[in-house]
């Protein structure tokens, strides 16, 4: 190793220090540990080894982390899954939320290994935990792995985001979801070619915050002006009345064609993607501390 190389590579060890700024990079590196597990349906064998990894990581954090686990009712047997929960504790009571997905589709046939969809989310939300490591709070922040976001057979009102509309049930009996100040859901966001939606159920007003916040740091041309609807795991908070965002890319290949196919591989993504996602929802939390 070269002189200046050993400085790049210790300049490198030194900005993945825990809480240190969002890095894409990163972001993007844990994507491609939890994708080389390959399936993660639920109760696979691919999704139990993503549980240990992501415990094992989360153990060097330093936040509470528990597994918020129930047998869900599919069109197939009822199936076991488990969403991971950390926490980050402040002084304010209130509480800022950041979620995703981290089971892959049931694709029957085909080596579907959910990079973006499914592997993207994991990965940065486990950014976010190294970034948050060893900060001080105002509110308590947490990070949840939704299990069960994807239909076991067909996508309809009763199959598929099972692990988000339990946790909104049980938050909201245990009172968890009047503390909630904000939710921001990320799915798909590790596309190279990055537009997020203007998620139509999504709050208005905490929308308007981050498409600011993403002008303001140049990236304005990644939050799109063009809307739709999508049924996500925000949905069942935003029904419950929670302060709730989706951030999803939703147009993922030529004509949306590495969507549920082979197609979604680690090669799709880009660290810059995870970067202004990053950089951006960490303004927005200090924002929302201040
Ligand atoms: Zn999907």
């Amino acid at each position: 190793m070269h002189g200046l190389q050993a400085i790049l590579t210790f300049l490198a060890a030194a900005t993945l220090a825990a809480g240190a700024d969002f890095s894409g990079q990163s972001a993007l590196e844990y994507t491609r540990r939890v994708v080389a597990f390959g399936a993660r349906t639920p109760g696979s064998p691919g999704m139990h080894r993503q549980q240990t990894y992501l415990r094992a990581e989360l153990a060097k954090r330093g936040c509470q982390v528990w597994d918020d686990t129930f047998t869900a009712s599919t069109p197939l047997d009822p199936i076991r899954m488990t969403n991971i929960i950390a926490r980050f504790t402040g002084r304010s009571g209130q509480a800022i939320v950041f979620t995703g997905h981290y089971d892959t589709k049931v694709m029957p046939g085909i080596n579907f290994v959910g990079a973006n969809d499914g592997g993207a989310s994991t990965g940065f939300l486990l950014e976010m935990a190294r970034v948050l490591a060893g900060q001080s709070r105002q509110h308590d922040v947490y990070l949840v792995w939704f299990d069960g976001e994807e239909a076991i057979a067909q996508w309809s009102e009763t199959d598929g985001v099972y692990g988000s509309k339990h946790l909104a049930a049980r938050w909201n009996a245990d009172g968890t979801l009047g503390r909630i100040k904000a939710l921001i859901n990320v799915d798909m966001i590790g596309d190279r070619d990055l537009g997020i939606l203007r998620e139509g159920y999504s709050s208005p007003g905490l929308r308007a915050r981050v498409w600011s916040a993403a002008r303001r740091r140049g990236y304005g041309s990644h939050f799109l002006n063009e809307g739709s609807l999508v049924e996500d795991d925000h949905a069942a908070f935003v029904r419950l009345g929670v302060n709730a965002l989706n951030l999803i890319d939703f147009d993922y290949g030529p004509s949306n064609s590495y969507w549920h196919t082979e197609k979604d591989t680690i090669d799709k993504l880009s660290a810059d993607s995870f970067q202004v996602v990053g950089t951006v929802l960490l303004d927005v939390l200090h924002e929302l501390e201040q």
